[in-house]
């Protein structure tokens, strides 16, 4: 464990950690930003366009708008570290907290800022046919129902944002909402109101979901007079609002019923001395890049106030004066630079490295606008080298390989499939964390 800590972790990377990263760098706070091994940047990855960001008069992409963040925060010298915090202590007057790379480490002071999840509707085969015609991302798998019809539920700005988006490649998008009117912005809704390829089906919910291998159609039942249809769809968007990621400090702090943190408003600070909240974590009302952002500057301004009041000098990031203290967290994934990475491959080398290869392939589906695509390239490389003797992983494009997305029926994007032998033996959705991808992996290595 290491022996001295560090003044301030920052755990998460949407607007809120980014922007409390930017201000405890520049207030010399030398902040370590926990990203997560394949959710860095949050849910701007997967937003299009963000149009009402401050400072955009053209509007910027979500995964754009975060890049800049990150950048802006590293410029001030806030360390990133691309891990998932899956243990926190917060009680104690030094807070510990453990990644996933079995890394221990401690702080004087956290923010916690680890935003919000996908909300899911429940139904008895969504998990089954998640990756199979039912997403949650848009951007990452709309290209995937070019000339196919598919339908989106929900009555909000994502909702609103992920059938705009669809028109551009589905024959036509159902938009499923269970009330007789919109939630999202009123400038959001003319735009949708007013598309043709958008119909939208008010006061109904989808009941279920059908289809064996692909989602094929969905049942739904309209509310007003309870009568029952089924909707031929090849893709059902599930865009039905979030709920915060509070599972890792559930019985140390106070939450509400819905497992917000509390926080002591206007600060952000929570019950436990050194331990502040920030963004879609905290705010149930308001939930915009702009108010996460804004809320992740005050955290960072009240645990400035906090550390300076313990009278401890921060440690500064690490130089060849510093203390044995903690291991430069950041620059763990750097240090061995990678002579073996995913290989890229195309339609006809992919079928070549089938043919010839000894040991058992994993291959990585990926699209070009997807984010959460771009976080797993990091983690493949990973796995190649961890797995160097045992493995082989390359990479297809499927916007550029279609033909390959089709032969092997991708719809959804990064999806890894493990062939042995020539057969398919796992398949992968979504980005996966290094280590519960070789968990999934290792029965097959030998
Ligand atoms: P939201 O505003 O909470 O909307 C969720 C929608 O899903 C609501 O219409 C809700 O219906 C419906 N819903 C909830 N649970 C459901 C269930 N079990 N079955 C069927 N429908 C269900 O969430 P959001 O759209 O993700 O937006 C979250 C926040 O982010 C908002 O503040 C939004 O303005 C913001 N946002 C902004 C932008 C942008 O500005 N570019 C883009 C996306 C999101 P009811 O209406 O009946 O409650």
């Amino acid at each position: 464990m290491p022996s001295r800590p560090r003044s301030l972790a920052i755990i998460g990377s949407g607007p809120a950690g980014y922007t409390a990263g930017l201000y405890a760098a520049r207030a010399e706070l030398a902040p370590v930003l926990f990203e997560g091994s394949v959710t860095a940047g949050g849910a701007l990855m997967t937003t299009p366009t963000v149009e009402n960001f401050p400072g955009q008069p053209h509007g910027i992409t979500g995964p754009d708008l975060m890049g800049n963040m990150r950048k802006q925060a590293q410029r001030f010298g806030c360390e990133m570290v691309r891990e998932d915090v899956t243990r926190l202590e917060l009680t104690g007057r030094t807070k510990q907290l453990e990644t996933g790379d079995d890394g221990v480490y401690t702080f004087d002071a956290v923010i916690l800022a680890t935003g919000a999840t996908h909300k899911h509707l429940g139904l008895p085969d969504e998990e089954r046919l998640t990756g199979s015609g039912v997403s949650t991302c848009a951007t990452c798998d709309g290209a995937f129902y070019r000339d196919r019809p598919v339908a989106v539920v929900g009555g909000g700005d994502s909702a609103l944002e992920e059938a705009l988006f669809l028109s551009r490649f589905a024959t036509s998008v159902t938009l499923i909402h269970r009330r007789g009117s919109l939630r999202g912005s009123k400038v959001m809704q003319a735009r949708v109101l007013a598309h043709p390829k958008i119909t939208i089906r008010w006061n109904t919910e989808v009941t279920g979901l059908l289809g064996e291998d692909h989602l094929e159609a969905i049942a739904i039942r309209d509310d007003t007079d309870g009568r029952t249809a089924q909707l031929v769809v090849s893709g059902l968007f599930i865009a039905i609002g979030r709920v915060p990621n509070s599972e890792l400090v559930r019985g140390q702090l106070p939450l509400d019923d819905d497992g917000y943190v509390i926080v002591e408003h206007p600060t952000t600070a929570t019950g436990v001395p050194g331990v502040f909240a920030c963004g879609d974590l905290v705010d149930r009302r308001y939930r915009q890049a702009i108010t996460a952002a804004g809320s992740g500057c005050a955290a960072a301004l009240d645990a400035e106030h906090y550390l300076s009041a313990l009278r401890q000098p921060a440690v500064p990031n690490a130089s060849e004066n510093d203390p044995p203290g903690p291991p430069p967290v950041g620059a763990r994934a750097d240090h061995s630079a990678p002579t073996i990475t995913a290989e890229l491959v195309d339609e006809t080398s992919l079928a070549d490295t089938m043919l010839t290869s000894t040991v058992p392939v994993l291959v990585d589906f990926w699209a070009e606008n997807c984010a959460p695509c771009q976080l797993m390239h990091p983690v493949l490389d990973h796995i190649a080298r961890r797995y160097q003797d045992r493995l082989r992983v390359v990479k297809i494009n499927v916007d550029s390989n279609r033909e390959a997305a089709r032969n092997y029926a991708i719809t959804t994007a990064p999806t890894l499939k493990l062939f042995v032998a020539g057969k398919v033996a796992r398949t992968i959705v979504g980005a996966t964390p290094a280590s519960k991808l070789a968990t999934e992996l290792e029965p097959f290595l030998g």
